[in-house]
């Protein structure tokens, strides 16, 4: 993987996260300075899912390297639902929390959009609530959800044009794929794009994969995107994260990405590997969403 993060044409998400966590973590001193309380995230999890437990760690082991509290709750994944609602409403009412997200997938047993809904929008920094998705849709201010918001600050700070660009974004989550389809085709300089949303059932993918100048993969099938899908000089980000069985790694696994990237990496004019590249920038953006709400930057403090 070394030779991979000194390509030129890569687009280097860690560093751009790592800048952006230096500029938190300067705003949390100008903020303790003024005798104020850091900003304190905290985070639910349900369950021993691999993926999530390594998610949440990154997540509060980022709020430690920026000044900022962080807690944990854990449950073991019999919690109902009513349980769960409950401690939502907690972390709603406490003063102390500046804002904080429940961790996905939850069990199947519990109803993941009435646990989003039970989030208060100013706390709700993963953006997920319908009204943070609302005033987004709406131009207003609002706490964006992290991933997609990622994936516009990290082509707007890696200089990629996208005023006037085709985009074509595979894939329509709430949590990725129709946000950043939204975004980016949004009245910004850092936007601007002609966007064409594809899923499952889009007719003739490829063909239209083929006519993007800038690709965003959402679909969580490693290695999906191939070359043949891919024109000379486009611009590929490669949101898909799927763990695979590697027995050579330590963990017994590694992760991929929806795009080839032997086969695309060559014929892309800049490109985000998989580890490496959307990941780190969804830290990022949530550590400022709850910079963002600490400070009433979007919904001012009663
Ligand atoms: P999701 O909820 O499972 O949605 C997948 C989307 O892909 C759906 O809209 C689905 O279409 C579409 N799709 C599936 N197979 C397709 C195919 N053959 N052709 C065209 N479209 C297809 O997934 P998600 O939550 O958006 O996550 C997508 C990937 O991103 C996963 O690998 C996930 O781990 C990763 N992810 C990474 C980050 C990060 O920070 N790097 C954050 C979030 C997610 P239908 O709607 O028609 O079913």
């Amino acid at each position: 993987m070394a030779d991979i993060h000194v390509a030129p044409h890569l687009i280097d998400g860690k560093q751009t996260a790592e800048d952006i966590k230096v500029e938190i973590a300067a705003a949390v001193v100008k903020l303790t300075a003024t005798g104020q309380r850091p900003p304190h995230l905290a985070a639910i999890l349900v369950g021993h899912d691999g993926g999530s437990e390594t998610y949440v760690r990154n997540k509060v082991l980022a709020c430690e390297r920026v000044g900022y509290d962080s807690t944990l709750l854990r449950f073991e994944d019999d919690i109902t639902e009513a349980d769960l609602l409950a401690q939502v409403g907690a972390l709603n009412d406490d003063p102390a929390i500046d804002g904080f997200i429940v961790q996905l997938p939850l069990p199947k047993h519990i109803d993941a959009e009435k646990v989003i809904e039970a989030i208060r929008p100013d706390k709700d920094v993963d953006g997920f609530h319908p009204m943070n998705l609302g005033r987004m849709v709406a131009g207003l201010p609002a706490l964006l959800p992290a991933t997609p918001s990622g994936i516009v600050e990290l082509m707007a700070r890696q200089g990629i044009k996208t005023s006037g660009q085709h985009c074509v974004v595979i894939g329509r989550s709430n949590i990725v794929g129709t946000p950043v389809s939204i975004l980016l085709a949004k009245n910004l300089e850092t936007a601007n794009c002609t966007v064409t949303l594809c899923h499952s059932r889009t007719k003739n993918l490829a063909e239209i994969v083929r006519q993007a100048d800038i690709i965003v993969a959402a679909i969580g099938r490693p290695e999906f995107v191939t070359a043949d899908m891919v024109k000379p000089g486009a611009v590929v980000i490669d949101v898909g994260t799927t763990r695979v069985t590697d027995a050579n790694k330590k963990s017994g696994f590694s992760l991929k990405g929806d795009v080839n990237f032997a086969e695309v990496a060559p014929l892309a004019s800049r490109i985000t590997p998989v580890p490496g590249g959307v990941g780190p920038m969804t830290i990022a953006m949530l550590l400022l969403n709850t910079l963002r709400a600490a400070t009433g930057a979007v919904y001012p403090k009663a």
